[in-house]
């Protein structure tokens, strides 16, 4: 905080961050420092269970040793540049990094939940017909501190410090907003840590989700490491369609997608795994396409979350219409399994699934499928 006796130095950014350092990485610093264990225990919890971010606050440590931690070390969070807020309360901040990237999070308050839509690249490598992101050039990826840095930036910006046992705000964290977490692997993996961690951030990993494009092997990985729920970016059940619309199935397709998700483990009827499944007007909407998924479902605890497409601008698709959804719905659940429509949230702040993009480069759908403006007709 600005003003104080403890400052921060004018050249901040020589400081070395603590955001994002696991316990052992921070026990190893307070180390250097020629401080003992409990020391990095007694950090831990005021960074990611009391959310302070200067080391003036920390008072169960020495004034000195404050000051010397003060000038060695920062406590990050991502810049926020703009704040908005939905009709409905849904709430998007487009945050810079400290190279001057930037992306998006999202809050989206329900009825006894709130979850919290965090990104884990700037951009997408991945290039899925339908999605914003995928329009963007690749950037690169989050670190650990900026992922559990989104985290830690809504608990400031919602009043949720210290780490509330219950009555939470915040209730459930996914990896649903830009980018595609499982080729960010050891960094989402770290900060799925941090938010696990029972005396910091503490979310049970019931409450965390990692939805993903289907990318096999990490999906192993993760089922072996990260324990969370899991959500699959399935969108059709023939190959030809998902191959168009989620190009990474040329390289993992259903069978072999579905196969690990069979494998994932301590799936129940409790722990089901979401299938994502983007309502396409006329090209993945049709009561055969419903019949057709639920015959490559079979035998997986599975739900299916329907999410009509969210337009944005230059893409090619159009959203089924509302009765077709519903109706799609009734043939999944007829068939007992459970299906849920997402409702559009926070679509007057185009904060919705799939539209998230970056500020940092803005390059039209036609341009980066290679087209010229005139034959984007038609799809
Ligand atoms: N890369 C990961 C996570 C981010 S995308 C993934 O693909 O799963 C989060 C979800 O939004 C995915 O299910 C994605 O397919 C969906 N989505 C992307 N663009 C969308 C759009 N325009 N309308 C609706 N859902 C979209
Ligand atoms: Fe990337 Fe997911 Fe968008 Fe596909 S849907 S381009 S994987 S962010």
């Amino acid at each position: 905080m600005p003003g104080g006796p403890m400052a921060a130095p004018a050249d901040a950014e020589s400081r070395k961050d603590l955001m994002g350092l696991t316990r052992d990485e921070l026990v190893r610093e307070m180390e250097s420092l020629g401080e003992k264990r409990f020391r990095a225990d007694q950090i831990f919890n005021w960074i990611y269970f009391r959310g302070v971010t200067g080391f003036e606050d920390m008072t169960d440590i020495s004034k000195p040793l404050r000051a010397r931690l003060a000038e060695t070390y920062r406590i990050g969070r991502p810049e926020i540049v703009t704040a908005q807020v939905s009709a409905d309360g849904t709430r998007k901040w487009l945050l810079r990094l400290s190279d001057g990237n930037e992306v998006e999070t999202v809050f989206i308050p329900e009825p006894g939940r709130g979850t919290l839509c965090v990104s884990s690249q700037v951009g997408c490598t991945l290039t899925c017909s339908f999605c914003h992101t995928g329009t963007q050039a690749w950037v690169r990826n989050l670190t650990a501190a900026e992922i559990a840095g989104q985290v830690m930036m809504a608990r400031d910006e919602l009043g949720e410090w210290p780490t509330p046992s219950d009555d939470r705000r915040i209730t459930n964290v996914v990896l649903m907003g830009m980018g595609e977490p499982l080729f960010n692997y050891d960094h989402v993996k770290a900060a799925v840590d941090l938010c696990k961690d029972e005396k910091g951030l503490n979310f049970s990993r019931r409450r965390i989700t990692l939805s993903t494009s289907g990318i096999v092997p990490e999906i192993r990985r993760a089922g072996a490491e990260m324990q969370v729920m899991l959500a699959i970016s399935l969108h059709a059940a023939r190959d030809a369609l998902r191959d168009e619309l989620v190009p990474v199935n040329r390289r993992w397709p259903i069978r072999e997608l579905l196969a690990a998700c069979r494998d994932y483990p301590s799936l129940s009827n409790a722990r089901r795994i979401t299938f994502e499944y983007v309502m396409l007007k006329g090209v993945n909407d049709s009561d055969a396409d419903a019949r057709e998924l639920l015959r490559v479902l079979e035998g997986i605890p599975s739900k299916i979350n329907l999410i009509p497409f969210n337009p944005w601008p230059g893409s090619r698709y159009e959203t089924s219409d509302p009765g077709r959804v519903q109706r799609f719905g009734e043939i999944i659940r007829n068939a007992g399994i459970m299906a849920t429509i997402r409702r559009p949230r926070g679509s007057d702040i185009a904060a919705a699934c799939g539209q998230l993009k970056s500020q940092s480069e803005r390059i039209p759908a036609y341009k980066r499928r290679g087209e010229t403006k005139g034959d984007r007709a038609g799809a």
